[in-house]
């Protein structure tokens, strides 16, 4: 007779995002990165989304009596030591995430996600405005540039502006704000960290590569991981963006279109 180990138990990540069936972005993204981090991935999905390498062809946000009972189910059952949001498609949606996640008491990793590489759109546009109260339930907020100047106002240009962007972030609420900069043209990539307390810049050099979907989402699970791990916030937010730096050089040729960064490095 085989003996049986000893179980394990991981720590929790519920990932509250939308599907991607071409597997490289949302919670096809967040799972793999999140398991390949040492932690058990739960979902609550918001949308559905008929995708592939080369774009999105349809959405459809699922009822939000249902990503409710999604979130209930995993929060009853499972004890949730991290949570990561990505799209979350409308202003109701962001509504019922917010208390969601004000419920849920864990450290909370919102990457605030409004249009996919592709230029689809993946939150309506009316609903920006209602991320103003989940950034102030965020243990860390996420945005590319993009992102942080429609939530601040603040286009992230420079080191300067990234930190503009980031202060305005905590002065709403946020514990922390990692402001990237994947979308500022340079040789180098800067992200810029700013928590209450200090700012962190994270310099390296830009990878060549126009396979970058799914980057948002793997560097935001990758650092719900290491929360769930009990990490601090700088270490998690370093180990997240060293992750996403071998992910991006390790691309996946999978479809016609540019690839996906690879999840499980
Ligand atoms: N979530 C879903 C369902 C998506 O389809 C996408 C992009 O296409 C994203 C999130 C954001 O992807 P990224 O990680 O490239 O920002």
């Amino acid at each position: 007779m085989t003996r049986q180990e000893a179980p394990v138990t991981p720590p929790v990540v519920l990932a509250i995002a939308g599907s991607d069936s071409g597997g490289g972005a949302g919670v096809q993204a967040d799972l793999k990165t999140i398991e390949a981090g040492g932690a058990f991935g739960a979902t609550a999905i918001t949308s559905v989304t008929a995708q592939n390498t080369t774009g999105v062809e349809s959405t459809h946000v699922l009822p939000t009596e249902e990503i409710d009972a999604q979130c209930e189910a995993v929060c009853t059952d499972l004890d949730v030591a991290a949570v990561k949001t990505g799209m979350l498609a409308t202003a109701e949606v962001v509504e019922l995430v917010t208390e969601q996640v004000r419920d849920l008491n864990a450290p909370a990793v919102i990457d605030p996600v409004m249009v996919a590489a592709s230029g689809d759109r993946l939150l309506a546009s009316e609903a920006e405005s209602a991320y103003e109260r989940l950034i102030a339930e965020a243990t860390l907020v996420t945005p590319n540039a993009d992102e942080a100047a429609v939530l601040t106002g603040v286009n992230p240009e420079s080191e300067a502006e990234a930190r503009e962007a980031g202060e305005r972030l905590v002065d709403a609420g946020a514990d922390a704000a990692l402001v990237k900069g994947g979308h500022v043209p340079g040789d180098d990539v800067v992200d810029v960290l700013v928590t209450g307390e200090r700012v962190e810049t994270f310099r390296h050099p830009r990878v060549d590569t126009d396979a970058t979907h799914g980057s948002g989402c793997t560097l935001s699970s990758a650092i719900a991981a290491r929360l769930a791990h009990g990490d601090d916030l700088v270490d998690a937010a370093g180990a997240g963006i060293d992750l996403l730096g071998r992910a991006v050089r390790y691309n996946l040729d999978v479809g016609e279109g540019p690839g996906a960064v690879h999840h499980a490095v």
